[in-house]
């Protein structure tokens, strides 16, 4: 054969194996593209809404924090209040009702609740009324809501209208004339979680709620207290703030769990009312004579929250969706509650997470390549064994006129034929 023919051959023989595996690639290709499009479509359709089954949970225990507690102010002596000063339901941002709200509080220990839905008050008047139907004289809900934007978090408490927000970055002056307003009608303003607020979050390096007023600017504005205990966090640096203050002037402090999903109770801000009244604890509260009880782990028993059936079924889909959707980080910063987010959006491609998702498909291509190559070989070698053992038997039943016998319970030939 000459030598030039042979060549050709090799490079035909070539051009077809590249042809067959960008061919393969490109169909590869294809495929990723359309499963990660649909995984990022079930990552935003699903993920959420088919995790944790909230209705099913229930609370069915007892705390009781005065028997291993004591109120922080050493010289405080009893009680008979145990006040949690901010919680959400479903009418924002939390996923308990009103009313199981309400069933979780009491069996954390509390007999009092303000709830403080993100920007309306309705949560807590529904609350309220769902208190005052099932545990009348046992348990007792003032309605507040929380006035959220980029500047601040504060509780507006003891108040039965919603008021508006006007800006998502009010000025001082527009934080002024609602601290005026809630006092017009009989309220508090407490302000909220300030180490939550003033924390400074990556990758922009500023605060959560960029340009927080200061403490002392807050009082100037005329808040009458501070939350001193957020969920598991004491700030001590505004309780230290309060400390410094005048005696008469002193800022109010609370206790808030800050409740959005189920879990435990670290903080009961606790007081002696007269009754088991709204007005006689917002009394008690305006006058200054509360302390608190705080454990920083929170109770013994915490709340078990399953999954819901549903996320099993789709289970597959949603957790690998979450692989697809780790290729890029997409981060809108703090939501202001107003429609906008406080931070300008922030997103980043994970290019070593598509890099080497990439290369391990491109290397599962070139081994099912080989694979297909050596079965080829394997399977022509198979068929040529399989062709001799036919031509091996169909020469034993003319020579010896039957066939070949492999029975096991003869160690030889059989001695009989038929
Ligand atoms: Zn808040
Ligand atoms: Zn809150």
């Amino acid at each position: 054969m000459p030598k030039g023919r042979w060549d050709t051959q090799i490079y035909r023989k070539l051009c077809e194996e590249l042809k067959w595996f960008l061919w393969r690639g490109l169909w590869l290709t294809v495929f990723i593209a359309a499963l990660a499009g649909v995984m990022l479509a079930i990552y935003y359709q699903l993920s959420d809404k088919t995790t944790y089954d909230y209705a099913r949970a229930r609370f069915d225990w007892k705390a009781e924090p005065s028997s291993y507690l004591t109120p922080f102010d050493e010289e405080f002596g009893n009680y008979n209040v145990l006040l949690d000063a901010h919680a959400h339901t479903t009418y924002s941002d939390g996923v308990l009702t009103p009313a199981e709200l309400v069933d979780y509080s009491k069996a954390n220990g509390y007999n009092a609740l303000m709830v403080t839905d993100h920007q309306t008050v309705e949560g807590g008047l529904a609350a309220e009324r769902y208190a005052k139907e099932h545990y009348p004289g046992e348990f007792v809900v003032i309605p507040g809501m929380e006035y959220s934007c980029c500047r601040i978090h504060m509780n507006l408490i003891g108040i039965n209208e919603t008021l508006l927000v006007v800006s998502d970055k009010p000025t001082d002056e527009d934080l002024r004339r609602i601290i005026q307003q809630v006092h017009d009608l009989g309220g508090l303003v407490i302000v909220n979680h300030i180490p939550w607020s003033t924390y400074v979050m990556t990758p922009w390096n500023v605060a959560r709620l960029p340009d927080h007023p200061t403490r002392q600017a807050l009082l100037d504005m005329g808040v009458d207290g501070f939350e001193i205990v957020n969920g598991d966090t004491f700030d001590l640096r505004t309780y230290q703030f309060i400390q410094s203050q005048p005696g008469r002037q002193r800022p109010i402090i609370l206790t808030g769990s800050d409740t959005h999903t189920p879990d435990t109770a670290f903080a009961w801000t606790v007081m002696r009312a007269v009754n088991l009244t709204k007005e006689a604890i917002l009394d008690e509260i305006r006058n200054r004579r509360t302390s608190f009880l705080l454990d920083p782990a929170g109770l013994d028993h915490k709340a078990v929250v399953g999954r819901k059936e549903s996320y099993y079924r789709v289970a597959p889909f949603t957790e690998l969706s979450k692989y697809f959707a780790s290729f890029y980080y997409q981060d809108k910063g703090m939501y202001s509650f107003k429609g906008t987010f406080c931070q300008p959006e922030y997103v980043y491609v994970h290019k070593s997470m598509i890099g080497f998702f990439v290369l391990y498909m491109a290397c599962m291509l070139v081994g099912f390549a080989i694979l297909q190559m050596l079965w080829r070989r394997v399977r022509t070698k198979m068929a040529m064994m399989w062709l001799r053992w036919q031509w091996l038997r169909w020469w034993h039943r003319r020579l010896f006129g039957r066939g070949l016998d492999f029975s096991p319970n003869t160690g030889m030939l059989p001695a009989t034929t038929p």
